[in-house]
């Protein structure tokens, strides 16, 4: 099926002959039945209600709306430009205000952009990574932390703004050569112990094995990015295993900086050229991921188109993380030069590339994203009725544990409470794409 730029679905349809998946796997139902645009009944030669739209479903596949788990999306288009491809749900990583309260307007009153969630403005060192968007002049400035003292008004800050989970940065600088101020130990703790005060899940942007293991020290909740180094040392893919609760590998944007890749484009010109995907990447979108690279600025990270980071290296670590069984969620790091939405579906194959067969990297982008994130209403193929979660969940399950709790099932004790209410009908988009 190809993507289609009319997102009105009827209220009363009735979807035959289509191959269903239903967030983990592909179902023996050949039949969708939505009335008054909801799903209500999924099944084998379902018939038609009186006066519902009959849509022929054959050769395709019905999948739950998909979900980018890392994205940064700084303007409407770049939603509108997910929804085109599939992608209903941006979960973005870090945008300060005023872009954020616009975004988040796009998304609550218009039918033709991707849902939005958002991180708002992540907590980093004055001077940390990524206050140098602020002095190359592409990022409005923002506040960062000093130290533990200021954690809490910050998290307070950022709830104040509405956002939906908490990002954290531990980038020291020097897997890119450089050196960085970075928060101390201390004040990350602070930080999480804030956030998940205020029940909100901690993500942590570290981008080496060193900073990884800092951040699970720390207390993070989950991993916005893969550890980069190909052989991290130690225990750290236990440390992964035990006490993440998940990691979102970003596969296209290392590929981006990987030896004997694509160079900085990150195998764009694939998705350029695919011919169900390449005629809907919008002008604005198909310049960034055309042009060439500028000039980077003097203190921008070092090349590593050129010495390179050992992807396969980097897949192999996604593989044994997959392996343990680590919810590995599926992100782009959408910046326009990544393509907003047309690049999940390159993350999609870099995950299979990664050793997940492809009904578990759709799930990476479907049903385990809408359950890390605690987004009850989206993931899932599945009649309504069956679809709402139990009663604000079994809160007192893990009280009478003789041992703490899994770390992974903390998002049950502190599950993240959605911002609106559930919206029907406009994700369930029949002429979604499917993935190449
Ligand atoms: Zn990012």
């Amino acid at each position: 099926m190809l993507a289609s730029e009319d997102f009105s679905v009827p209220r009363n349809l009735l979807i035959h002959g289509v191959r269903v998946f239903d967030g983990t796997s592909v179902s023996s139902a050949d039949s969708v039945l939505v009335v008054d645009g909801v799903i209500t009944e999924i099944g084998t030669g379902l018939a038609p209600p009186p006066r519902a739209q009959v849509v022929d479903g054959s050769g395709g596949t019905l999948l739950p709306g998909l979900i980018d788990s890392h994205v940064h999306a700084q303007r409407p288009d770049h939603l509108a430009q997910a929804l085109v491809f599939g992608v209903t749900t941006e979960l973005d990583m870090f945008r300060p205000p005023p872009h954020l309260g616009l975004l988040r307007d796009a998304a609550a009153t218009r039918d033709d952009v991707a849902d939005f969630r958002s991180a708002g403005t992540g907590a980093t060192a004055p001077g940390g990574h990524p206050t140098q968007l602020v002095t190359w002049g592409v990022c409005p400035e923002f506040p960062t932390v000093s130290g533990p003292e200021q954690a809490e008004q910050f998290v307070t800050a950022r709830v104040a703004e509405g956002v939906d989970y908490i990002k954290v940065f531990i980038e020291d600088g020097s897997f890119w050569g450089q050196s960085r101020q970075v928060l101390s130990h201390a004040t990350v703790e602070a930080l999480i112990t804030a956030a998940h005060a205020h029940h909100k899940l901690v993500l942590v942007h570290a981008d080496s094995g060193a900073t990884a293991r800092a951040a699970l020290d720390a207390g993070a909740d989950a991993l916005a990015h893969h550890p980069n180094d190909p052989d991290p040392a130690g225990d750290l893919l236990d440390r992964l295993t035990q006490d993440a609760r998940f990691v979102i590998p970003t596969l296209k944007m290392s590929a981006a900086f990987a030896r004997g890749r694509s160079g900085a484009e990150g195998g764009n010109q694939d998705l350029l050229d695919h011919s169900d995907l390449g005629p809907y990447i919008d002008s604005q979108t198909r310049q960034f991921m055309t042009a060439p690279r500028p000039s980077p600025p003097a203190d921008a990270p070092k090349d590593f188109t050129t010495t390179g980071l050992d992807f396969a290296g980097v897949l192999r670590i996604t593989e044994r993380l997959h392996q343990a069984g680590v919810p590995l969620l599926g992100g782009t790091d959408a910046i326009p030069v990544f393509g907003h939405g047309v690049g999940l579906h390159r993350e999609l194959e870099l995950l299979v590339e990664a050793g997940l067969i492809p009904t578990e990297a759709l799930a990476t982008a479907t049903s385990v994203p809408a359950r890390c994130f605690d987004l009850h209403d989206r993931g899932r193929t599945r009649p309504r009725t069956a679809s709402r979660p139990p009663a604000r969940r079994r809160r007192s399950h893990h009280r009478h544990h003789r041992h703490p709790p899994h770390p992974r099932h903390l998002a049950q004790r502190h599950p993240l409470r959605p911002r609106r209410l559930p919206r029907p009908a406009r994700n369930l988009n029949p002429h979604a794409p499917t993935v190449p």
